[in-house]
């Protein structure tokens, strides 16, 4: 009772979404359900009078509890698909040759194209390949037509007793039986495509994440701040978006790297990446530009950007990265220039860094907009 609560519940997560299935659990779920049918056929046989079937159905059931609980435990999942697929096939040819092509057990043979599909896509023992299902289909396609042309001929044992109502039923149950499986299977493998593409969906977004990243800081990257800002520049063409950037250089970092080491300068980095982080305003993209230089867009006009720069440069100055039994501050450089219609992204990183520079050359620490000689440059 609790197996088969277990594979309900199991049904139902896969059903959503949920739950990947397992390969023990979709074996055991369709031998279970394919014994349950082998018994119904059982009683309608054992109604019906009709013994061959009668017999042959029982051992159906009992080779459908062997494989659900015996092979999937040897996890001999292959085995299983092919011996479903023969004791399908074997059984509907022989049931339609004994009582008839009316009575409809040949519909399984096509209900069992999906099924054979998705299991051999969804397995790995069968290389998610389409080899053997489609073997397996042209199989059953031939088998098909043989006992079509062979009903047609033959006499079946049991015509006799055959009452249309009968007849009708058993069609029909067969029918829906089919077009559940159908149903059922067409639905898992919506499911495991679906499942597959979220699969790659994140996988594709942690790369985009990874490739845009520069691992020492946590900063975007210049390729992906290039990216950024010539999407920001066809947007500002667009709708008249207003930004600027803001282009820093830590001062004097060389001799911080050559007082303190390597290990030091990287901290300092990082403490320095993240201070500009926090203090950027909403919508702010930051990103390591080269070396010690970082480029931030900024979503404001030249004053608001100043004000941004100038409370980052204030933080820059509080930095305290612990050496021995003193500390390692510094400070930073910046230039901003605002965006203006027409502008390649290049020339205004350029006019930033012009300004920067202005800003190294008169004194450091400090944030320029504006300097005197810019028509010069
Ligand atoms: P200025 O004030 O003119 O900018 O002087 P500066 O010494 O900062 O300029 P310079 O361009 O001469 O030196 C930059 C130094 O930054 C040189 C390089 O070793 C160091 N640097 C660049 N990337 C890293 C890094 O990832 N880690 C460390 N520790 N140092 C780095
Ligand atoms: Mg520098
Ligand atoms: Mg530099």
């Amino acid at each position: 009772m609790d197996g088969l609560r277990q594979l309900f519940q199991n049904m139902q997560s896969i059903l959503t979404g949920e739950k990947t299935v397992s390969e023990l659990d979709k074996y055991r779920f369709i031998s279970v359900v394919l014994a349950f049918i082998h018994i119904a056929l059982c009683i309608c046989f054992y109604l019906y009078e009709y013994p061959i079937l009668f017999i042959y159905n029982i051992f159906a059931v009992i080779l459908y509890l062997i494989m659900g609980f015996r092979f999937t435990a040897l996890r001999e999942y292959a085995l299983m698909y092919y011996c479903c697929y023969a004791e399908i096939t074997f059984f509907s040819s022989f049931a339609t040759l004994l009582a008839g092509w009316d009575w409809g057990f040949m519909i399984y043979l096509i209900a069992l194209t999906p099924v054979s599909f998705y299991l051999a896509y969804s397995s790995p023992q069968f290389g998610h390949g389409i080899k053997k299902p489609f073997f397996f289909v042209s199989l059953s396609m031939v088998v098909f037509v043989i006992t079509r042309i062979l009903s047609t001929r033959i006499t079946p044992l049991y015509t006799e007793r055959i009452f249309d109502q009968h007849m009708t039923l058993m069609y029909s149950v067969n029918a829906i039986v089919s077009f559940f499986a159908l149903l059922l299977f067409s639905i898992l493998f919506t499911i495991e495509i679906r499942q597959n593409e979220i699969r790659l969906e994140e996988q594709y977004s942690l790369l985009e994440s990874v490739s845009s990243k520069d691992p020492l800081t946590g900063l975007f990257n210049r390729r992906s701040m290039d990216k950024y800002l010539i999407t920001a520049l066809e947007q500002a063409k667009g709708d008249g978006l207003v930004f600027s950037v803001i282009l820093g250089d830590i001062d004097d970092f060389k001799r911080v790297n050559d007082t303190y080491g390597h290990n030091i300068g990287d901290q300092v980095l990082m403490q320095v990446a993240k201070t500009i982080s926090e203090n950027a305003s909403e919508g702010c993209r930051v990103c390591r530009w080269g070396g010690e230089e970082i480029l931030i867009f900024i979503p404001e006009n030249e004053t608001v950007t100043y004000e941004v720069a100038e409370k980052i440069r204030q933080s820059i100055e509080q930095i305290r990265v612990p050496f021995s039994a003193d500390y390692v501050s510094v400070t930073m450089t910046f230039g901003i220039a605002e965006y203006s219609p027409g502008l390649p992204f290049n020339k205004l990183v350029s006019i930033a860094d012009n300004r920067l520079y202005y800003g190294k050359r008169h004194g450091k620490n400090q944030v320029v907009s504006t300097m005197p000689d810019e028509q010069t440059h």
